[in-house]
């Protein structure tokens, strides 16, 4: 059986934990130089009991590195149509699309890399930038969120990404605990299920899959451009982050992702939350994995097996050369679709 410190060390995951830290100052930042009082209750009184899913992987001394990669990242820009391309940086992945009514931008990534995307931006075209939608609340995908706000951007999301957005939030996972966001970086427009875009001569559906990576995730649809920004639901070639803090399930992602399946065609471009830009062949690959993993941990679960003794029957084991190569290890997504069962 994997000793608790094996586990512990095998399930760093390191890029994520230090996002959602530098997140975590820069909010503190943030509330120590607005002048009004907070309502929010603080943190510790809102804190979920003792975290006893051994996936926990606390690391607070990761913030001075992803501060320091965010801060020097080098944008990376893919042309995916004529008007619509993809920006990969430190966070997870943004999609911008030009055109005459101005860019609409799907995801910030993190605050530190804003100078960077604003300069990647600015080389797409000359138009001013309109609109942010974001995938959902996770900091590496809003943490830039103030910042394109001042520079012009109206901010569209689920309802549950402003709510989590605006309140101090727990994710389990990392026992972390992460500040409110300044009133600048929330959304001024939310919907609960399904909102249409008709901008830059395309139609754009942003569609809500419930209990999926979270409560707040949805997927981005541009029909003519043949384009889905998937958000979290897609870790192209890894395996997923599942944040059970936020009500995220493996079945819901499932399902999301089946969702997405069902929209593609063989030429959609499908953009994930992290990973390389995909299509539909990889996507569904992706999904036989979640439906593999889920299928044998829900028969240990069905057989009385405790989470450490699911893990250390190592139900991943042919799959981990494939699938272990992100930041989630093998042991920790076990834990995640175990308790999420
Ligand atoms: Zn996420």
């Amino acid at each position: 059986m994997t000793s608790r410190r094996d586990f512990l060390r095998q399930s760093s995951l390191a890029m994520t934990a230090a996002w959602l830290a530098s997140r975590n100052a820069l909010a503190q930042t943030s509330a120590s130089q607005t002048a009004a009082p907070t309502p929010a209750p603080a943190a510790a009184q809102t804190a979920p009991p003792a975290n006893t899913n051994p996936a926990v992987q606390p690391n607070p001394n990761l913030l001075q590195q992803l501060e320091a990669a965010a801060a020097n990242e080098t944008i990376k820009t893919t042309k995916l149509t004529d008007t619509i391309f993809l920006l990969q940086g430190v966070g997870g992945n943004i999609v911008c699309q030009i055109g005459p009514d101005g860019k609409l931008i799907i995801d910030s990534g993190m605050a530190a890399g804003t100078p960077h995307l604003l300069d990647a931006l600015g080389k797409l075209d000359p138009h001013p930038i309109r609109l942010l939608v974001n995938t959902h609340w996770h900091p590496d995908h809003t943490d830039g969120n103030a910042a394109l706000h001042l520079a012009g951007a109206f901010i569209i999301a689920q309802d549950n990404t402003r709510i989590r957005l605006a309140a101090p939030q727990y994710m389990a996972v990392y026992d972390l605990h992460i500040n409110a966001a300044p009133d600048a970086a929330l959304p001024q427009d939310t919907f609960p299920d399904t909102e249409t875009l008709w901008v830059n001569n395309d139609e754009e559906s942003l569609m809500h899959t419930p209990d999926a990576h979270t409560d707040s995730d949805i997927f981005i649809q541009f029909h003519k451009g043949n384009v889905i920004h998937t958000g979290d639901l897609w870790f192209n070639g890894m395996y997923p982050l599942i944040d059970l803090s936020s009500g995220g399930t493996i079945n819901g992602m499932i399902r999301g992702v089946d969702q997405v399946l069902a929209l593609a065609d063989d030429q959609t471009k499908i953009v994930p939350g992290h990973g390389p830009l995909g299509e539909k062949t990889a996507l569904q690959t992706y999904r036989t994995m979640l439906v593999t993993v889920a299928d044998r941990v829900e028969k240990l679960k069905a057989q009385g097996e405790t989470v450490e003794q699911a893990i250390a029957a190592r139900p991943t084991a042919d799959l981990d050369a494939v699938w272990a190569k992100g930041p989630i290890k093998p042991d920790t997504f076990v834990a995640l679709v175990y308790d999420s069962l």
